[in-house]
């Protein structure tokens, strides 16, 4: 029987419910419907522009928790393995190293390989010289190495492989979809107000479950139900190079902190990240001092640092759960006391033995690393609590889309897809990336209304050295002849894409814009506002409900 189709387009009865469209909402709603469950994910912006599209890009080899939390250590390691197998197309295996620098503590050094053993994770003692070698700008007066296997993950593309898998059977996702209301009926949820950001319709939906992968937002999903959970969100930023000074993901071998990790992604490396305790997850600002920081502790690492250029800095918040702390934890570098103090485990809550609401359920904190292991377990639970006996799939069935060879991704992949497929004539948008325009007019069919920068997570269109200098009008030109029959609807779409975009990287660019970069960021001003007098474009309605802020007070996203 056909699903009912409420007012505006959505079912208005599902088995399941899911909030957030991060990696964990999507992991979750692959592994409910593969058990047979039909469910749907509403996600208030684009899929994973929240944290998940906000991180670092490392695959955990769960060998910076060996110290202070081996519990998420333990995890990463089995589920590093597991990501592998089911999404090598989303991985570069980049390979880690943890080297000693003259500032790293002797006896963290001399213990570091005996505590990764302990939990899993394959730890090689490696020759410097090789290292040396393979790695030109790090540190040369590191004193030891060791190989563990950390990884670059893709997260859009990782979230896109996870959600077909549900849509393949029956399953729906819808972005630009918020929660806004719960009904509760005494110790029931009864329905779900679903407000769509762009229009402001509101659908109701009465699901059997609702399952609430909200991240760092869960809070207030929760207190929708009248719920209080505690959740502690904790800053972290990032800068991106404009280039990668190091083929392999390098940690220093010491307790977490801040600018102690490099991971190269795609054509770009990124040096983060901060820690820092925030009130509320939509309204942060990156600080001087902390790009100071990670610029500091960056050096020790890859001493010519300064003298690269630095792209842009984004910012994600961590979905840390407050009750989920390490004992004895002892405070460290900036932020320290709360955010590296708790811990990166997950915590899936059911509320109806802790609040008395028998029809939901949190699935929160973690790392992307472990957002399978997190979704198959609040699945059981979902599972359990609707009667349905089927056990797991996710950890062996590949994701759709890794290719018939199943290889990781590597740099060269795009250049060799086009060679092979197309020679010279590929049909270029973005050099930096090689976005060609077959991929956008894919991207286009797909999503509409779709922005640039929605484009721009699908594809990595901008993400590149250029920033998206030469591009962005190239695309916003495809989005005008796809956007409508009349010519002025075409170029209406295309400009409101075009503005939106350039605020949003100009988010990322502000913060830096000094030395070369700065250069950069003149030359991109000539462009499209001297060339192109973008400054006479109207700047895009803002979505309904969204709140007014500043351009200098929001963050940009990543990783790249
Ligand atoms: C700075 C930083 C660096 C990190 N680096 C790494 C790393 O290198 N490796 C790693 O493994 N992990 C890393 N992490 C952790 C990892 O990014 C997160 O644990 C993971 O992305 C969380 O995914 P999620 O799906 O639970 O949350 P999110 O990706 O935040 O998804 C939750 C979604 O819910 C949506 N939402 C909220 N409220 C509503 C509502 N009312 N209605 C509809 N939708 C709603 C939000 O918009 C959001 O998209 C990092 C985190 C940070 C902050």
């Amino acid at each position: 029987m056909a699903p009912m189709t409420g007012e505006h387009g959505l079912p208005s009865s599902v088995d399941v419910l899911i909030v957030g469209g991060g990696a964990t909402g999507a992991g979750l709603l692959r592994d409910l419907a593969r058990r047979g469950l039909r469910c749907l994910l509403v996600e208030k912006g684009d899929l994973a522009s929240g944290t998940s599209g906000r991180y670092h890009g490392l695959l955990h080899s769960g060998a910076r928790y060996v110290a202070r939390d081996p519990q998420a250590a333990r995890e990463c390691i089995v589920e590093n393995g597991i990501v592998r197998r089911i999404a090598p197309a989303c991985i570069e295996d980049t390979g880690g190293l943890f080297v000693a620098t003259p500032d790293d503590p002797d006896d963290y050094v001399t213990a570091f390989p005996g505590r990764c053993a302990a939990v899993g994770i394959p730890c090689d003692d490696v020759p410097l010289g090789p290292v040396l070698r393979r790695e030109p700008a790090l540190n040369r007066g590191i004193r030891r190495a060791f190989r563990v296997p950390d990884a670059a993950l893709e997260p859009w593309q990782l979230v896109e492989a996870n959600l077909r898998d549900g849509a393949d059977r029956g399953s729906e996702t819808r972005p630009y979809r918020q929660v806004v209301g719960i009904e509760r009926n005494g110790g029931f949820i009864s329905a779900v107000s679903v407000a769509d950001v762009r229009s402001g319709t509101v659908d109701r939906i009465t699901p059997r479950i609702v399952v609430s992968a909200a991240g760092a937002w869960a809070g207030q999903v929760a207190a929708l139900a009248g719920i209080e959970l505690s959740m502690s969100p904790g800053k972290g930023t990032m800068l991106v190079f404009n280039q990668r000074m190091t083929d392999t993901v390098i940690n220093r071998c010491k307790a977490p902190g801040d600018g102690d990790l490099m991971v190269p992604v795609h054509t770009v490396a990124i040096l983060g990240t901060t820690d820092i305790p925030v009130d509320d997850p939509d309204d942060y600002q990156v600080t001087p001092a902390e790009i100071g920081i990670l610029l500091d502790e960056g050096e020790k690492l890859f001493p010519d640092l300064r003298r690269m250029r630095i792209l842009r800095v984004y910012a994600g918040v961590r979905p840390l759960y407050a009750a989920v702390e390490i004992a004895g934890h002892a405070s460290g570098s900036i932020g320290a006391a709360a955010g590296r103090g708790l811990s990166r485990a997950h915590a899936v809550i059911d509320h109806e033995p802790r609040d008395g609401l028998a029809n939901l359920v949190s699935v929160i904190g973690g790392k992307l690393t472990t957002y399978r292991l997190m979704a198959e377990q609040a699945a059981d639970l979902v599972c359990a609590k609707l009667g349905v006996d089927r056990a797991c799939t996710t950890a062996d069935d590949v994701l759709p889309g890794q290719g018939e060879d199943r290889r990781y991704y590597w740099l060269g992949d795009r250049l060799a897809g086009q060679e092979a497929s197309r020679g010279r004539d590929a049909d270029l948008i973005c050099e930096c990336e090689l976005v060609t325009r077959p991929m956008i007019e894919a991207v286009l069919a797909e999503r509409q209304p779709c922005s640039l920068d929605d484009i721009r997570r699908s594809t990595r269109l901008g993400m590149g050295p250029c920033q998206g200098a030469f591009c962005t009008f190239r695309a916003a030109g495809v989005i005008a002849a796809q956007a409508g029959e009349s010519a002025d609807a075409g170029v209406e779409a295309a400009d409101a894409a075009l503005v939106a975009f350039l605020q949003e990287r100009h988010k990322g660019t502000r913060p830096i814009a000094w030395g070369r970069q700065l250069q950069e960021l003149l030359l991109a001003t000539g462009i499209y506002w001297g060339v192109l007098g973008v400054d006479v474009l109207a700047a895009p309605p803002a979505p309904a409900g969204a709140r007014a802020r500043s351009l200098d007070a929001q963050v940009a996203d990543g990783p790249g």
